[in-house]
């Protein structure tokens, strides 16, 4: 089987999977600005460049995407061309990923993932349901924490560990 895509398509696909100020981030954005939560977006100085970080609850959001980052969830599908190129890149990025959390947990960063199928499994007005998660994270949650599909069960109490297990 070949896949649907040219190479090129696909390396755009994944470019744009990859990019910073995705719809999945502009609608969280959005609503915890509308909740008076002030933040800055892409911070450079911080392991990661995380893309929300709000430094008055030391906390640093990260807004993956789960092709890019090795997501175990139905928004997963490794390309069915050049498999091998793309698991390398994948388990590479989950290897880095999983490195930056510790880097900012050591410096006292709380962090929390919310993957993009978090957002995108929602119906628009289930909307307010993972704003409430997030929130309920930031003003007493966990030092580290993830939100998926399932993302009313999933915000942890305590610190969960990075897996970088093969996608
Ligand atoms: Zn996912």
């Amino acid at each position: 089987m070949t896949d649907v895509v040219d190479v090129e398509t696909r390396s755009r696909m994944m470019s744009n999977i990859r990019s910073k100020n995705t719809s999945p981030e502009l609608l969280i954005r959005k609503a915890l600005h509308a909740r008076g939560f002030r933040f800055r977006v892409h911070a450079k100085n911080l392991p990661g460049t995380p893309d929300l970080v709000l430094p008055k609850y030391k906390a640093a959001v990260f807004i993956h995407g789960c092709f890019w980052h090795g997501h175990h969830c139905s928004y997963f599908k490794v390309p069915q061309t050049r498999q091998a190129f793309w698991l390398e890149k994948i388990g590479k990025n989950q290897v880095r990923d999983a490195h930056q959390i510790a880097a900012l947990r050591a410096l006292n960063w709380r962090v929390l993932i919310i993957w993009e199928c978090a957002v995108r499994s929602m119906k628009k007005q289930e909307t307010p349901l993972l704003i409430d998660q997030i929130v309920f994270w930031l003003l007493q949650g966990s030092e580290f924490a993830q939100i998926n599909e399932t993302h009313l069960e999933s915000v942890c109490s305590q610190t969960v560990s990075v897996t970088t297990s093969k996608v």
